[in-house]
């Protein structure tokens, strides 16, 4: 049964950064508006995710990395929009299958917190008193340790730190009211550092930098017909003064960061039919619909999306991004 499981974690967690991505998103989850990642070696050594959110209650520790642990059911009120959201208490589990998991947490009003460390979905030890200021500290050692293949490959392949600092900036420009941080153990400075502030462009400035955040053209479009498609764009793109050869598309879809290939395409065609010079675009863009209308892939680490309507939705954004773009070149 463990061999069983263990596979079956090592496709929701396939690399450091899903397990970053997983432990940032519960964190966003608990309210928190901070947010530290601490990486030793890529993440296979350790990832530490700590937050000042509403914490985890003690009597929920014994199970909390049972597999289908969820707080969170309550919220949705159909199954469809339960699906929309991914698989649901899928990632902690998973985590304890192939690394080795230690959560400190403390709830609101409480004295002292909670530690207590978990292997193969299950409590190593019952939870131990310990001094916590507030919020949840997940730490997760030794990734892939049972999985000695994976863990060679990660070693030789391009440091997947990289790819968590990537996530990070990611998060850090659409959750603009949440401080995140992301450092290797040890370093004095951080890699990213955004600090929650009410403006997005400031919030692009500090992470991605100003050549990109003083180039930016602001988009927006919406639609509210029932029989074609319903939904409320917003964003920026980068103007022509900004010239990179690779695109950076960061799409949040009912604040969920997620991928959509097709709008993805459709936004570099219009880009490279409109403005002369031979660029790639700098892109955020966040779409709101009805829950309903999303479907994430059913595996849970694909992020690619498809949207009800999808090829109305992108012919509209594409024309207004395409007549923003004509305007500002003007
Ligand atoms: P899901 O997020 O789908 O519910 P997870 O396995 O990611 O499943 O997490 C399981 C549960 O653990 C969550 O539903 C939540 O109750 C709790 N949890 C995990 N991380 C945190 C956190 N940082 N703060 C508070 N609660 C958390
Ligand atoms: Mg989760």
């Amino acid at each position: 049964e463990s061999v069983v499981n263990r596979i079956a974690a090592g496709e929701v967690i396939q690399r450091p950064v899903s397990a970053v991505k997983e432990l940032v998103e519960n964190s966003l989850d608990a309210s928190s508006t901070s947010i530290s990642v601490v990486v030793k070696d890529g993440g296979l050594k350790l990832i530490q995710v700590s937050d000042d959110g509403h914490g985890i209650r003690h009597e929920d520790l014994p199970i909390l990395c049972e597999r289908h642990t969820t707080s969170k059911l309550s919220k949705y009120e159909d199954l469809q929009s339960i699906k929309s959201m991914g698989f649901r208490g899928e990632a902690l589990a998973s985590m304890t299958y192939v690394g080795h998991v230690t959560v400190t947490t403390i709830t609101k009003g409480q004295l002292h917190g909670y530690r207590v460390s978990y292997r193969d979905g299950m409590m190593e030890h019952e939870p131990k008193a310990c001094a916590a200021v507030k919020g949840t500290q997940i730490m997760v050692e030794n990734l892939f340790y049972n999985m000695i293949a994976r863990r060679k490959t990660l070693q030789n392949s391009a440091d997947d730190y990289t790819k968590i600092v990537d996530l990070l900036s990611r998060f850090a420009i659409h959750y603009i009211d949440v401080s995140f941080s992301c450092r290797k153990h040890g370093a004095a400075r951080a890699d990213v550092h955004s600090v929650a502030t009410s403006s997005r462009l400031d919030a692009i400035r500090s992470v991605y930098g100003l050549s990109v955040a003083r180039n930016l053209i602001k988009i927006e479009a919406s639609d509210n017909d029932p029989s074609s498609s319903v939904f409320e764009m917003d964003g920026f793109i980068s103007n022509s003064n900004y010239v990179v050869k690779k695109t950076t598309m960061v799409l949040f879809i009912n604040d969920r960061l997620v991928e959509c290939t097709a709008l993805k395409r459709a936004l570099e065609i219009v880009y490279s039919a409109t403005l002369p010079k031979a660029s790639k675009p700098f892109i955020y863009m966040s779409i709101i619909l009805p829950p309903e209308h999303v479907d994430v892939n059913v595996h849970p680490t694909k992020r690619e999306v498809s949207l009800l309507n999808q090829e109305v939705i992108i012919e509209k954004i594409q024309s207004v991004v395409e007549s923003m773009l004509r305007n500002s070149n003007e």
